[in-house]
């Protein structure tokens, strides 16, 4: 009787980002992917959203490899912060320029040294990564390099597509290949985990090909310059842009550091091709005529430091937004950001700009396959089991009815969560329990050192504001020396009932520090403590808010 397949998605399951899943054997661990999420308006001051990847922290000598299957930040973005706090060194795998583009965030993290990065290719080779053989496929998505992960194990293969499109047309002409995963499927699959994006979206997804033509167009129109943003690591899209201005004899001027660096990997691994001549400095955009250039800018998010919200709130060193500006918004808002989005593309209208987003012009197609391009791949490679990742639940049940609906047994399809433990054995795929799971936050530089307690204060800091009391006691008379100091910010009373609030808050401080001083209570916690309680009823009962109340005691 050999030991089950054990498989643990961690992040990526009901939500879009984080993803990252366990796969193990024999008590050793590998993973699929380490990505991060960005974090939503409500978690104030928190940077990044990892993984709990207490799992592996765990179990962290057991690691045996982390194997990546493109280079998109909600895939390789916890990489670091995996390494790090858990202090191993497996060995990460993954194709070239997944591996350029990771081993720069690993050398800004000082851990570029300690990692053993292995090369692996799509051409059917095998390389070993802990108790499993492992196989990539190449398959297309919004990044060049992806692919699809074979694992080879003692109870049949398993495949984890990535994200993927089945793009026939790429733009560097690297198509999926159908008939490796054709061959998988004759083999015999025991398991797919696949892309969920787009399983509510009927249809194909267009070829990245398709923007091309119309980025050209637009550019020729222009009148004035054109301000492209995408995502930085959209290798291809950045590559038509910088094709399209090159037929208009425009110069192209790329703006944001993460843009730039990927750009500068992905031309000297051989992903993009730039003449350097057509390149232009952002301080050098002054010497060239609006209509004969084009920048390519980070942004498109609406990420509070990047190039095009700078531009947007007028604040960016290199670039004023003029009127006669056409700016291209080559993306689309990842759930969640829409909001920021939004705002970005009202400033930019404010200032007089041209906006194009995907809602008035053929500016953007996704990187993922659409309910026709994922049944093929469940035709294709036939699994006994499925179980969709990557996408919300709402999605993950699509895409489960689709897998119905190409041939695979309703009872063979699991939709599963974040924390789900599967086991797969000779007998089939079960669900044997649940391990807890949440977020890891990052804040600065620190890693899930803000707890909820943080959270929920600056939740309340940003909704309720706050009360200040400072009040001064003579330590030996045990009497009040000066008028107690009162300061609110981020709430008011009622109109007119301001300056009631303050005067009404500075009797009470009185009256409750003369209480305490009467019974001979100079603790100061104590006092503070009193303070606070009696603070915060009087401004509920006068104002119906219930902020943070903060009260100093100083003794002099
Ligand atoms: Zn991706
Ligand atoms: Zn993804």
């Amino acid at each position: 009787m050999r030991e089950p397949v054990r498989i643990i998605p961690l992040g990526g399951l009901g939500e879009v980002g984080k993803n990252m899943t366990v796969f193990e054997s024999g008590g050793d661990l590998v993973l699929i992917d380490a990505g991060l999420t960005f974090p939503r308006a409500e978690m104030h001051g928190i940077d990044l959203v990892l993984p709990d990847f207490s799992y592996v922290a765990d179990r962290a000598d057991r690691l045996r490899a982390i194997i990546l299957t493109h280079g998109h930040e909600d895939h390789v973005g916890a990489l670091p912060y995996l390494l790090r706090e858990t202090g191993t060194h497996p060995t990460v795998l993954g194709t070239r320029l997944t591996l350029g583009l990771v081993k720069s965030k690993l050398d800004e993290h000082g851990l570029g040294a300690d990692t053993e990065l292995v090369e692996v290719t799509p051409d059917g080779s095998r390389v070993q990564a802990g108790p499993f053989e492992v196989e990539v496929v190449r398959v297309t998505h919004s990044i060049p390099d992806a692919v699809a992960v074979v694992l080879h194990t003692a109870h049949g293969r398993i495949v984890h597509t990535g994200d993927f499109k089945l793009d026939m047309t790429p733009v560097d002409g690297r198509p999926v290949d159908v008939a490796r995963l054709r061959a998988l499927g004759d083999e015999g699959v025991a398991l797919l985990l696949s892309d969920s994006t787009n399983a509510e979206n009927p249809g194909t997804t267009p070829s990245e090909m398709t923007v091309g033509p119309s980025m050209r167009e637009i550019i020729a129109r222009a009148p004035g310059r054109v301000i492209v943003t995408s995502f930085a690591s959209q290798i291809h899209r950045l590559q038509q842009v910088i094709d399209a201005a090159t037929v208009n004899g425009r110069s192209v001027c790329v703006i944001g550091r993460s843009m730039v660096r990927n750009l500068n990997i992905s031309r000297n691994l051989g992903y993009a091709n730039v003449d350097e001549e057509r390149l232009i400095k952002p301080r050098d955009l002054d010497s060239v005529l609006p209509h004969e250039v084009v920048v390519l800018c980070t942004g498109s998010q609406g990420e509070p430091r990047s190039a095009l919200t700078r531009m947007a709130h007028g604040d960016h060193p290199a670039l004023q937004v003029h009127p006669t500006d056409t700016v291209v918004m080559s993306s689309k808002a990842v759930p969640g950001n829409e909001g920021n989005v939004g705002e970005t593309v009202n400033r930019l209208n404010r200032l007089g700009a041209t906006v194009l987003t995907e809602n008035n012009a053929y500016v953007h197609v996704s990187g993922h396959g659409s309910a026709d391009e994922l049944r093929s791949m469940l035709e294709m490679v036939r699994p006994r089991f499925f179980v969709p990742v990557h996408g919300e639940y709402r999605m993950l049940r699509a895409h489960a009815r689709i897998a119905e609906q190409a041939g695979v047994e309703p009872h063979a399809v699991r939709v599963a969560d974040n924390g789900s433990v599967l086991e797969l054995d000779g007998e089939g795929l079960f669900v044997a329990g649940q391990i807890e799971t949440g977020m890891t936050l990052v804040d600065g530089y620190s890693v899930g050192d803000v707890r909820d307690e943080v959270l929920r204060d600056r939740r309340r800091l940003a909704s309720d504001g706050v009360l200040i009391v400072v009040a001064t006691v003579a330590s030996e008379s045990a009497k009040v020396v000066t008028d107690p100091e009162i300061i609110v910010r981020g709430f008011e009373a009622p109109d007119g009932e301001r300056v009631e609030l303050v005067d009404a808050a500075r009797d009470t401080v009185d009256e409750v520090l003369e209480r305490c001083l009467a019974n001979r209570m100079t603790e100061v916690n104590l006092l503070q403590q009193e303070l606070h309680d009696e603070l915060a009823s009087l401004v509920h009962r006068m104002t119906g808010k219930r902020p943070m109340v903060l009260p100093v005691v100083v003794e002099v």
